[in-house]
């Protein structure tokens, strides 16, 4: 490499935006659950890129679609038809089981959509009173960061500083079923939306029966109940989908990050006829939006997830990591959390949480932490047992150093 890791963060930090504080580390190469920093060294990727590459770094299937796509056609616009969205909406909605399919590119623009659809559909259909349609989110939710998505965020460094924020958009607290029981009897109320687990809040998983208890709900006082599937999705919890765990289907659900399997922004909302009908010609879009390229590379990396078993997967080795991770001292990680293979453990206050994620760089491992002492743990689905114990040992390894 003519470039090091040190040149390549100095460059970011005197040429780019600083909206983000990575980890210092520099790749330049990925496969499968591994990544290579410019001077050669392979680390284990346990954050995925927040569960975006669940079918492993260049997957050779996902990468062989992309480039046949690449050399016929890329990108027509939604002025013209392709050869390869109508099929690709077939496919995915019989896969999961929704009249209709919105294609947009990154999560939140699919989170965005949704709310768009929630308002359209609380007027046309449920008659509430012009631009005064309500959305209910739940305290600690992360959906991206346009100016809606800060509007309902509960976190101030998402959204101080950049008001005026969206109208009519409410917060409840998360897995309370009787506070959204009382926002909900609101009639302005169009729609809930909600993550079935919090990813960026730190892998906050609701009890037992809150999702059903959400259906029910929704159903009784003619809410929309949106799942933002965009982290849970597509085979990290062990399913397909989160919301599978309880058996219940929302009225929307919005795929993104692994629906490309990390090779570019693809994103998706799914819904019925009675819901996706409300959105007429000229009324949505989006320029990339259902572009063949990504249509071809979704279609491939949903058969992946399907054909190699990765939900499965997850669901198998999730009991292998959660039983290598209660190996940790107490002392050392108070919590260990997680549903297939998205996890989190949170670190002692006596350990500092960033320290440990260098740390486990140096010992081969990357990841972040999120919101302090929480540290997540989400490795490509493609992972095996004896890679995921390997990992662990990691882990537990950097722990004894403490
Ligand atoms: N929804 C959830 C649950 C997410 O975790 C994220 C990103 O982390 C988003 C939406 C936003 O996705 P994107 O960053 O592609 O806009």
């Amino acid at each position: 490499q003519d470039i090091s890791s040190k040149e390549i963060i100095a460059l970011e930090d005197k040429y780019g935006c600083r909206n983000y504080s990575s980890l210092p580390v520099a790749l330049s190469r990925g496969e499968g659950v591994f990544v290579w920093d410019v001077e050669g060294k392979r680390y284990y990727d346990f954050l995925s890129a927040y569960s975006a590459v669940n079918q492993g770094h260049c997957h050779p299937r996902i990468l062989e679609a992309l480039k046949q796509q690449a050399s016929k056609l890329t990108l027509v616009s939604r002025a013209f038809y392709s050869d390869q969205l109508g099929k690709y909406e077939k496919f995915m909605t019989e896969l999961f089981g929704y009249d209709r399919l919105l294609p947009m590119n990154t999560g939140v623009e699919g989170g965005e959509s949704a709310c768009k659809i929630a308002r359209k559909w609380g007027y046309d259909v449920k008659k509430i009173p012009k631009n005064q349609a309500k959305i209910i989110f739940a305290e600690g939710n992360f959906w991206g960061r346009t100016l809606s998505a800060i509007s309902s965020s509960s976190d101030p460094t998402c959204y101080d500083g950049f008001g005026p924020y969206m109208p009519c958009f409410e917060l409840i607290p998360y897995n309370n079923i009787p506070a959204l029981e009382k926002a909900l009897q609101d009639p302005n109320v169009a729609a809930f939306m909600v993550e079935p687990i919090q990813g960026e809040a730190g892998v906050v998983i609701p009890d037992v029966g809150y999702l059903k208890k959400v259906r029910e709900l929704c159903t009784k006082y003619n809410v929309l109940w949106i799942a933002d599937e965009v982290q849970t999705g597509l085979g990290r919890t062990g399913k397909m989908l989160a919301v599978e765990h309880e058996g219940v289907k929302p009225d929307i659900v919005i795929l993104g990050k692994a629906l490309s399997g990390g090779m570019l922004p693809v994103s998706a909302v799914l819904a019925n006829n009675n819901v996706m009908d409300v959105i007429t010609p000229g009324t949505h879009g989006s320029t990339y939006g259902g572009n063949p390229l990504a249509c071809a590379v979704a279609t491939e990396a949903i058969k992946v997830i399907l054909e190699e078993k990765l939900s499965e997967n997850a669901e198998r080795l999730s009991a292998v990591l959660r039983e290598e991770l209660e190996k940790i001292p107490k002392s050392k990680v108070n919590t260990v959390r997680g549903r297939g293979l998205m996890f989190a453990i949170v670190v002692d206050d006596s350990i500092p949480a960033y320290e440990v994620c260098l740390r486990f760089r140096d010992a081969g491992l990357i990841t972040k932490p999120t919101h302090g002492q929480t540290i997540r743990l989400a490795p490509p689905l493609v992972i095996t047992e004896e890679q995921i114990r390997e990992g662990a040992r990691i882990i537990q390894k950097v722990f004894e150093s403490f």
